[in-house]
């Protein structure tokens, strides 16, 4: 007899858009500084593909052709630490935000 493949259940929030998830997310920004810095713009002009304008779940760097620069959003960050290791060299300094701030989930 042949087995048969287990018949699984998606958990809820599968299929779930991910805007409806950050529905739940919380967020107290700390106005006195980023947690999120670019050490060296220069590295941003040169960098081809620009990896962080599209890496990150919530759109927190852009690039500004006008200025030349990546602009940095940290109030919106869901601190899920890809940019710690997306940037290939290494040009973001990356921590936690102060404590107090940041994001807060709701409901896991
Ligand atoms: S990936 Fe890194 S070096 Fe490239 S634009 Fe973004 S911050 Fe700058
Ligand atoms: S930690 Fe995640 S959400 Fe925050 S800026 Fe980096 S990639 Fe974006």
């Amino acid at each position: 007899m042949l087995a048969t493949k287990p018949e699984t259940v998606p958990p809820e929030s599968v299929g779930t858009p991910v805007e409806d998830k950050l529905y739940n997310v919380r967020f107290k920004t700390d106005e006195t500084a980023s947690h999120l810095v670019i050490v060296n713009q220069e590295l941003c002009v040169r960098c081809a593909d620009k990896p962080c304008t599209y890496f990150c779940p919530v759109a927190v760097y852009k690039w500004e052709p006008g200025v030349q620069r990546i602009t940095v959003g940290y109030e919106k960050c869901v601190e899920c630490g890809a940019c710690r290791i997306g940037c290939p060299p290494h040009n973001i300094a990356w921590r936690y935000p102060r404590g107090g701030f940041g994001c807060q989930y709701k409901n896991g």
